[in-house]
């Protein structure tokens, strides 16, 4: 997982909702100034294990931690991270970006002439079905493009 994920869900929440609290489940996810800025912008950070998460009927209730303590909620989201299910970008040669997807120029190029990437593959934007939609329009129209400004070289 990207490791400001917690911090960037956060803040993102944070126009939802002015009750937020933060939960690491025993990892280290923020910094001191990310601890900051959430102290400031009243969002709460729990960095305790988590032991059970309690609700009915698939509502969360309450989340208790390792020690006992118990906070009350009504909801809660997971962060998740994203990897490629496939090794074949990495296995062709392709160069990875930083977050794990397929470096391409921002118009489906990859680093290998001929091999073109769009939507969750590249992990670049919002992981959303009108985005991969979107991107992969754009980067079909550059494949024909392309192709024929290859057939008019000389
Ligand atoms: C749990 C979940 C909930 C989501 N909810 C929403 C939502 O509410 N709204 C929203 O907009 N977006 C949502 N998304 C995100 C959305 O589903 C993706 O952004 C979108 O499907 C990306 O489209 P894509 O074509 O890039 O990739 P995909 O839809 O993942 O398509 C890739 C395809 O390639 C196939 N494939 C992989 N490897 C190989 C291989 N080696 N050979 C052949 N085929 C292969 C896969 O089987 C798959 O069919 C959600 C995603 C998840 C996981």
């Amino acid at each position: 997982m990207n490791k400001d994920a917690a911090f960037h869900m956060g803040k993102k929440l944070s126009n939802w909702s002015k009750d937020i609290v933060v939960c690491t489940n025993g990892n280290q996810l923020l910094n001191e100034e990310q601890k900051r800025s959430f102290a400031k912008n009243g969002i709460q950070v729990m960095e305790e294990k988590i032991d059970e998460l309690i609700g009915e009927n698939g509502k969360l209730q309450k989340i208790r931690f390792s020690s006992g303590e118990e906070i009350l909620r009504e909801g809660g989201l997971v962060t998740v991270g994203l990897k490629q299910s496939s090794p074949f970008a990495e296995s062709l040669g392709c160069v990875m970006s930083e977050n794990g997807g397929i470096k391409t120029d921002g118009l489906g190029r990859t680093s290998i002439p001929g091999i073109y990437a769009s939507g969750d593959a590249t992990i670049s934007t919002p992981s959303q079905l009108i985005m991969a939609a979107g991107e992969g329009n754009k980067v079909g129209a550059m494949i024909v493009s392309d192709l024929i400004d290859e057939s008019f070289k000389l």
